[in-house]
């Protein structure tokens, strides 16, 4: 039985790292300073004997004994890492000095959930591990995406110098159960507003594409890198690469819910990127992985979600 570390494991993909590692028969110690994180994500695992949760900032030292560490705290929805940019940068980089510090005085393996955002407004389509990127370095998305450049380059630079067991993952726009409903990000945007029957939001004119891979399918394959050969360190792309406009994405999410909210345009942020869909042939190779659920199966199931959560919050 391993012990294991989960960074940010109150978040929507942490809290399903959870389930997975409980039901391999790990122990797990969730860490999380619940800044977008909710107990709510985390409370049927409670009363498991061998789960712990922790509140902790990850910008501050940790002194913990454990077998491996997923590192995924971070705030994840444009809208809350620009909130306290600042923050947002030191949550990436000092959260990721001192998880691999952690890392190294343990001589233990340590993953990073890293994004696709390392490639910025790509100028290449569709996106390859070695496309080294274009990001904005004074915009608003800079705190999340230089922020996560610069903890991937301290992965590899622990890796060289201290001879640490890393894995990077370069996670694709992913979406399901347990998403804040108010998180800001488009898949729950578009839900929540179909149900409610409020206008759906496009922001520019709705052209602009990503690939949407459904939560079940990314955490398959986070499980997979972290138990991948020993030297394989990535970075790998995990996403889903069937890529669709907003407007399509607006198009189902409207049809599956039968609802009758009305598009309404928006301005389209700054330096948001204009296309996103990753290559996963390293993936495939790699991992044998590659994703089995496809969007519309996806969508059902997160409106299923999303419409006993929306009722919850009505009581
Ligand atoms: P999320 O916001 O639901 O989860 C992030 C968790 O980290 C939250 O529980 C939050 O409270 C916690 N956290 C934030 N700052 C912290 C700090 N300083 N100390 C301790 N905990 C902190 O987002 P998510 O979608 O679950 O994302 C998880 C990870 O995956 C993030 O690192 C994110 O950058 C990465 N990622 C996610 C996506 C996606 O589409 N969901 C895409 C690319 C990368
Ligand atoms: N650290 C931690 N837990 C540990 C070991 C280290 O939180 O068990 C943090 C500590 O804050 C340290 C950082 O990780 O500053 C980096 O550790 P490292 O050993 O690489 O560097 P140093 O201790 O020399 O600064
Ligand atoms: N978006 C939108 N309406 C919304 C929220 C987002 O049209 O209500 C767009 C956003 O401009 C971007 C895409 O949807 O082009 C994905 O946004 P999200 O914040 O989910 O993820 P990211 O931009 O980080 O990929």
């Amino acid at each position: 039985m391993k012990r294991i570390l989960v960074t940010g494991g109150a978040g929507f993909l942490g809290s399903h790292l959870c389930d997975v590692l409980l039901n391999e028969g790990n122990e797990v110690l969730c860490l999380d300073n619940l800044f977008t994180g909710r107990r709510k994500n985390i409370h049927h695992l409670l009363e498991n004997k061998n789960f712990e949760f922790l509140r902790h900032d990850v910008t501050m030292p940790l002194y913990v004994e454990v077998d491996e560490i997923y590192n995924l705290a971070c705030p994840a929805s444009p809208i809350h890492y620009q909130f306290d940019p600042v923050q947002t940068t030191k949550t990436s980089v000092i959260g990721a000095i001192n998880m691999l510090g952690l890392a190294k005085r343990l001589k233990v393996k340590i993953l990073q959930a890293s994004t696709s955002e390392v490639y910025g407004d790509p100028e290449i389509h569709p996106q390859p591990e070695s496309y080294k990127g274009s990001v904005s370095v004074t915009g608003p998305r800079a705190c999340y995406d230089e922020g996560k450049r610069c903890a991937e380059t301290l992965f590899f630079d622990y890796h060289r110098q201290n001879k640490l067991k890393i894995k990077v993952m370069r996670i694709f726009n992913t979406y399901g159960p347990r998403m804040n409903p108010y998180d800001g990000r488009v898949v729950s945007n578009f839900i929540v507003q179909a149900l409610k029957g409020e206008d759906i939001t496009i922001f520019g004119d709705g052209t602009q594409t990503r690939s949407f891979c459904y939560v079940d399918d990314l955490i398959s394959g986070m499980y997979k890198l972290m138990n991948s050969r020993d030297g394989f360190t990535g970075p790998v792309n995990i996403g889903n690469p069937v890529e669709f406009t907003m407007l399509e994405l607006a198009e189902n999410v409207l049809d599956l819910t039968g609802s009758k909210s009305k598009l309404k345009f928006l301005p389209l942020p700054q330096d948001d990127p204009m296309q996103r869909k990753p290559v996963i042939d390293l993936a495939k190779k790699e991992l044998d992985w590659e994703p089995k659920v496809q969007l519309r199966e996806g969508l059902e199931k997160t409106i299923g979600y999303f419409d006993k959560e929306l009722a919850s919050l009505v009581e």
